[in-house]
């Protein structure tokens, strides 16, 4: 069952996002195919191994990772777990000799992110980010129109990603060590979305971070909207939180308008544009496009598709609107 021509992913961290949406994608995937797994939980290890066909020779913990150095069987390894543990995990993945994708958020600040990108460097393996939805054919539309000024210039990105959830005690999410709060869990969707569809880079942030339910919330951001200021003067705002459910990207341009709502969802992106022309959901898988097309630059010698500049880029902003909410003022980036 092991083709050749498939490269072996190893799902590093098996919580919901492994469980939910990669081991399943990776049934679905022509490039590459779940060869391994690394845990800290022996107790999953039984039902991984039965349900995916995963031999002995290729079950890790966290204690014994870097011994995939020397498994053939394994390409890639798929670093899926809290955000606080990213560049770890990478940079112990790199050292191994394998291709690293991480999820999103890449990682805590710049500097993470940076070790990140040297090590992969430095051992020669190619570094994916997460961000499934720039392999999502809507959204990539939107890029385009950006790219080629299809309804004109952008004059205004408005977008939110956010969920009405609550998280119990013990959740990494909750955890500001561990990268939680909904800055870094959700806000990277909107940040991310305005630097996509501007196809730009700001030079200046404003943020603002506030929790309403601080019993629930007692040392993360459960809100945080912001600004990000352009040079040629456009303002664009994004919002996301915990506790209301807002999923949308609204772009205005010199000579019209386009949305996508929802914008984020693992199903059904779509949209619309000002001369009627529906983006129609995708009923493609959308982790199986994304791994097959990350697998399938690896195989062709191509750079990644989500590079990890994509991932240092927003977390500069990140860390800029968590400066500028403390200070209470604007902050250049
Ligand atoms: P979960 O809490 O469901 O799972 C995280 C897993 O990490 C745990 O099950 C555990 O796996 C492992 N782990 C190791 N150390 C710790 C620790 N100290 N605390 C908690 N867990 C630990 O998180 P998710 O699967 O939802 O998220 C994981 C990553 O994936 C995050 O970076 C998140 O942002 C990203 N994500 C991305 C999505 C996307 O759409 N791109 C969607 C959802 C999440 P084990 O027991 O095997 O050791």
């Amino acid at each position: 069952s092991q083709s050749k021509e498939k490269l072996g992913v190893a799902l590093v961290g098996l919580g919901s996002y492994s469980t939910g949406r990669l081991a399943p994608g990776l049934q679905m995937t022509d490039h590459c195919e779940l060869r391994g797994i690394v845990t800290g939980s022996p107790e999953k290890i039984p039902e991984w191994q039965e349900q995916y066909n995963i031999p002995d020779s290729n079950v890790y913990n966290y204690e014994n990772m870097h011994e995939i150095a020397n498994n053939d069987d394994i390409d890639i390894v798929y670093i899926v777990l809290p955000t606080g543990l990213h560049a770890k995990y990478s940079i112990i993945g790199a050292e191994a000799g394998k291709h690293v994708w991480c999820e999103k958020p890449m990682a805590m600040n710049v500097e993470e992110c940076q070790n990140i990108i040297d090590a992969v460097n430095r051992n020669n393996v190619s570094l994916a980010i997460g961000y499934r939805l720039h392999h999502e054919p809507n959204t990539q539309q939107i890029m385009q129109f950006a790219r080629e000024q299809t309804y004109g210039a952008v004059t205004e990105v408005r977008t939110a990603a956010g969920y009405d959830g609550y998280h119990e005690d013990g959740n990494w999410r909750k955890n500001a060590e561990l990268g939680g709060g909904a800055l870094y869990d959700m806000g990277v969707y909107p940040i991310n979305a305005i630097r996509y569809a501007t196809q730009m880079e700001p030079i200046a942030v404003n943020g603002r971070q506030s929790t309403v339910r601080k019993e629930v919330y007692p040392e993360v951001d459960e809100i945080t909207d912001f600004q990000l200021e352009f040079s040629n003067g456009m303002v664009c705002t994004g919002e996301t939180s915990f506790g209301k459910s807002m999923n949308y990207l609204n772009v205005n341009t010199d000579n019209g308008w386009y949305y996508l709502k929802p914008m984020s969802n693992y199903s059904g992106v779509q949209g619309m544009t000002s001369d009627g022309t529906a983006l129609p959901a995708d009923p493609g898988h959308q982790q199986a496009r994304q791994m097959d097309g990350e697998a399938l630059a690896i195989k062709e010698g191509r750079p990644p598709i989500v590079p990890g500049s994509q991932g240092l880029n927003d977390i500069r902003i990140v860390n800029a609107i968590m400066e500028s909410s403390r200070n209470g003022r604007s902050r250049v980036v």
